[in-house]
């Protein structure tokens, strides 16, 4: 494989973490800090989310303001939902429709600004696997981003149509998860 590191070669990717096993998220946010590292600015907006305090929350803002500085960090997260979602056609509570409606709005703004140089959609697959979110809309956002901003997109089932246009994707493949021994989610690993 040959790998071509001058400055012409670079260019922003899409990039899709799917499947039923572990590891979607955490991959996403280890790339995240892989990116952070090397001087990048990345943005983290996680779609659903918002009850549960996860441990990246405090540690990629330390991380943020570290790398960059106290009122203009160079990696930030931001959760967009509220964590308990009701699904199923007219089950969907507006509320919730509502708050995925703004974080996508976040989302567009944030690939399009230029302020950012990777763009984490965590969980937005599920969004729209929920039909909170069209993926034609998500599609056409992708085609217009700036040829140099990456995006990753969380979140199983990913849509057809995304995977088609993505540049790297990886369905993580379940072998065994610690909850089907009835292991509940233990801290620092699944939050
Ligand atoms: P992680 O955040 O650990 O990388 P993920 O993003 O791949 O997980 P999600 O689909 O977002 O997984 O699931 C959210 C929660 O469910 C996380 O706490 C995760 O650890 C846990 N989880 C992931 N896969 C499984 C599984 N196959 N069985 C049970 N729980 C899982
Ligand atoms: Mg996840």
């Amino acid at each position: 494989m040959l790998i071509d590191m001058t400055e012409t070669s670079r260019r922003g990717l899409i990039v899709i973490n799917t499947g039923p096993g572990k590891g979607k998220t955490t991959a996403a946010l280890g790339t995240a800090i892989r990116a952070a590292g090397n001087g990048m600015r990345v943005l983290i907006l996680q779609f659903l989310k918002g009850s549960w305090h996860y441990g990246e929350l405090d540690a990629i803002e330390a991380l943020g303001k570290a790398l960059g500085s106290e009122d203009d960090p160079s990696i930030v997260i931001r959760q967009m939902g509220r964590g308990f979602v009701k699904v199923g056609g007219a089950e969907t509570d507006p509320e919730d429709l509502k708050l995925v409606e703004d974080a996508w709005a976040e989302a567009v703004e944030a690939i399009q600004s230029g302020d950012w140089d990777l763009v984490v959609l965590d969980e937005i697959n599920y969004a729209i696997g929920y039909k909170m979110l069209d993926p034609d809309k998500v599609a056409e956002a992708l085609r217009q981003k700036p040829e140099m901003v990456h995006v990753i997109l969380t979140g199983r089932n990913a849509h057809p149509s995304l995977v088609e246009l993505a540049d790297t994707v990886t369905e993580m493949r379940e072998v065994k998860h610690a909850y089907q021994k009835g292991i509940l989610a233990q801290r620092g690993i699944e939050f």
